[in-house]
């Protein structure tokens, strides 16, 4: 079973994808954390990110991998551990102009495609293009959304929980520019799938989110195994 989940940074993607992995024992992939690690590359390499085509070099070269649960998954960048490196804003901002390069794209995307498929109980996949362009056929597709303001307000509570120092202001100036970058690239830009269940997360709790999201999974599980 594939399910996609898409949408803009701060929407819940991530605590509901894993969630749900858990859930349901699948696979989690986070693959904003791997455009993330192709930038952190990018910048230790010193290379400019106007370079598009010294950046894809390096994206192609760079070993990512995700391992661990969904919980306490860690990123490995060429072996080593990465995963509180990529959080910075300075590579967060890397990655949403990394991710413009088509070439770095679809590197990716072969990766995302070659770890979904491979998925024994099958996979979750979060980002921007899983159920547009990674796994257009998947069994379940989500978008989930919020306004600016909310998902900023959850970025900055989460930096704050984790030390990280910033303002809301500033999560708030940084989400609204990542976003517009996403929705204006011309490869792959963040859209909503066909086909998808449009889930507005604002107003809601996060466990009616779950819930919501967890009751197609489990009618398609029931579907499936009536068959
Ligand atoms: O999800 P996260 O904020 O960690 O992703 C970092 C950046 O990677 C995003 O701002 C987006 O530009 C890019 N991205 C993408 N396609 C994906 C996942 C992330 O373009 N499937």
């Amino acid at each position: 079973m594939i399910i996609a989940i898409d949408g803009p940074s701060g929407a819940g993607k991530s605590t509901l994808g894993k969630m749900l992995a858990k859930e349901f024992g699948l696979l989690y992939l986070d693959t904003g954390a791997m455009y993330r690690a192709s930038a952190l590359a990018v910048l230790r390499a010193g290379v400019p990110l106007e370079d598009r085509e010294k950046v894809a070099e390096i994206a192609a070269k760079a070993k990512i991998e995700l391992v661990g649960e969904p919980d306490s998954m860690r990123v490995l960048l060429d072996g080593v551990d990465v995963s509180a490196e990529i959080r910075t804003p300075d590579v967060a901002t890397a990655a949403s102009v990394v991710s413009t390069i088509s070439d770095v794209r679809k590197i990716m995307v072969d990766h995302q495609r070659a770890i979904g498929e491979s998925a024994e109980n099958g996979c979750v996949l979060e980002g921007r293009d899983i159920g547009s362009v990674v796994f257009p056929n998947a069994d379940i597709k989500f978008f989930l959304t919020a306004k600016p303001e909310a998902r900023a307000r959850r970025r900055f509570a989460e930096d704050q929980a984790k030390g990280r120092s910033t303002s809301y202001e500033a999560t708030l100036a940084e989400i609204n520019k990542r976003d517009e970058r996403d929705v204006s690239r011309a490869d792959s830009p963040l859209t909503i799938p066909q086909n998808a269940t449009v889930i507005d997360t604002s107003e809601l709790e996060l466990k009616d989110v779950f819930e919501l999201m967890a009751d197609q999974v489990r009618k398609l599980s029931q579907s499936s195994t009536a068959v």
